[in-house]
């Protein structure tokens, strides 16, 4: 077991306050990792201030050094993944595509590091303002408060501080206490690529300790959050006018139309509702069926579900592997139990080991049951049949969150119009609410929050957009 250090302005710090994580599969204690507390966080806050005021970093070294972090986060993939395995009970597979989707991200960054312009225009109006000008410039807002979640421990991470270096601002950022060293991990391949002092610190510890620390502190110009409703409720409360980006939960829907292949759409739906043992913040969890190939699916769905292999991370062959922690896992077999008492069917799964939960199809659902209603984040999907397009749409948008949503149709004119009907962030035509690629303009509506990720959209968020007006 190896002891972490936390990381303020780019000096390794060790304290005497401890946490351990755990190995998800095995439950062995995997790290001991040092905690912050006010006097870390506010060094870390200063350490920022400082490297942004006295020490602002050009674009040409924002493009290096991000250019340089890909190239070592690929050197380092065998170790990065082995800690994700670990940490967040990845399978090596999953852990494998998160470093190949972060070092795109990293690099896409990069590249707009050097392309952060403005726009220049005349003025319009009386006739001599026709001879003046404006142009706008887009600056740095300052030190970012980058505070991730466990899902996905290094691409959501990477999506927060990439984006922040790219603009030209100092990161502190604060890991889920459960996946801490993958964060560590990432700030050392910042550090190690030349991040200049003062401009990376991670603060590893507990979140309902350093989060409060961090929003209270009034240097800190920037807070992106991604991870539940109910703490991002919290730091929005808590900041005042300071900005934020909120990317919250969801109950995602995807609708599967009668003139989509049902094998294909049950494929689709299967990896959509499983993937990352479904803690997903786009996991398919209401999936709305044609009742004319309603049976056809339902059968082919619980196929594709039961033929999944669910267990040990480092297994080669198992596609899903433990959720994040037991009581998460009780969380939902307890609400499968509460569906089941008032009406549901469990179609397959609803099997629980430890944390490990075998993939869970539930029809006979209503909207008031939790696995309908809240945010299930477990691999557990309720199939519900629909008889006409307009009814899917109602019940698609029937849910407080709106994060993305998606329609298995072949039929570009059903596509089109659902594009202008569901309230969600994103909609995907052809595809599930399980699709993101890492540089679409990314986030949700309603409770899933507001504010864009994806790099060229974070850059936006995370700079000022300055008007420069010449009357002379
Ligand atoms: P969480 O809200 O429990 O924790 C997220 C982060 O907040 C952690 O780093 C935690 O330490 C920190 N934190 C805890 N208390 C805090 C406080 N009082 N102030 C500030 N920070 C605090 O979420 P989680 O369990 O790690 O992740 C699961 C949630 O994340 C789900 O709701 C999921 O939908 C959401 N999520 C959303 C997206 C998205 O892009 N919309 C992506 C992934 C996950």
């Amino acid at each position: 077991m190896k002891k972490y250090p936390l990381i303020i302005g780019g000096q390794e710090v060790l304290t005497e306050e401890t946490h351990y994580v755990y190995d998800k599969y095995t439950g062995e204690v995997f790290a001991e990792i040092s905690a912050a507390g006010r006097e870390e966080v506010d060094r870390a806050v200063d350490r920022a201030v400082e490297a942004f005021e006295t020490n602002p970093l050009d674009a040409a070294s924002r493009y290096t050094i991000l250019m340089k972090a890909a190239d070592l986060m690929e050197e380092r993939a065998d170790e990065i993944a082995a800690i994700m395995t670990a940490e967040a009970g990845k399978p090596t597979q999953d852990a494998r595509n998160e470093i190949l989707w972060s070092t795109d991200l990293v690099r896409e960054s990069a590249e707009l590091a050097r392309q952060l312009h403005g726009e220049c225009f005349g003025f319009w109006g009386d006739a001599w303002m026709d001879t003046r000008t404006c142009y706008t410039r887009r600056e740095p807002v300052g030190p970012v408060a980058a505070i991730a979640p466990f899902n996905y421990p290094l691409n959501l991470v990477i999506h927060k501080v990439a984006p922040a270096i790219a603009a030209g601002n100092p990161v502190i950022l604060k890991p889920a206490e459960v996946t801490s060293v993958t964060g560590l991990a990432v700030c050392r391949i910042f550090m190690d690529a030349g991040l200049p002092d003062g401009y990376i610190s991670c603060l590893t510890g507990s979140g309902s300790v350093i989060g409060p620390l961090l929003t209270e502190n009034q240097k800190i110009a920037f807070y992106s959050f991604t991870g539940s409703v109910s703490v991002g409720k919290s730091i929005k409360a808590a900041i005042g006018l300071r900005r934020c980006a909120m990317e919250l939960g969801s109950n995602s829907a995807t609708i599967v139309c009668r003139d989509y292949d049902p094998a294909a759409a049950a494929a689709a739906c299967a990896d959509a509702a499983f993937t990352n043992a479904g803690q997903v913040c786009i996991h398919l969890q209401r999936l709305y069926v044609d009742r004319a190939v309603y049976d056809e699916f339902l059968e082919k769905l619980i196929r594709e579900a039961e033929a999944i292999t669910v267990g040990d991370p480092r297994d080669p062959g198992t596609r899903i592997g433990p959720m994040i922690a037991e009581k998460e896992a009780a969380r939902v077999e307890n609400w499968v139990r509460e569906a089941v008492e008032q009406g549901a069917v469990i179609q397959c799964g609803g099997k629980r080991s430890g944390a490990l939960f075998r993939p869970t199809v539930l029809t006979g659902t209503t909207p008031d049951m939790k696995v309908m209603k809240d945010e299930v984040f477990g691999p557990l999907v309720c199939v519900v049949p629909f008889d006409t397009i307009d009814e899917a749409f109602t019940m698609v948008n029937d849910s407080r969150y709106g994060l993305n949503s998606g329609i298995l149709t072949n039929d570009i004119a059903t596509g089109m119009e659902a594009s202008r009907r569901l309230k969600t962030g994103s909609v995907i035509i052809g595809g599930t609410c399980g699709f993101r690629i890492g540089n679409m303009p990314y986030g949700g509506v309603k409770e899933s929050g507001f504010g864009k990720e994806g790099p060229r959209y974070a850059i936006e968020e995370m700079t000022d957009l300055k008007a420069v007006v010449i009357l002379n």
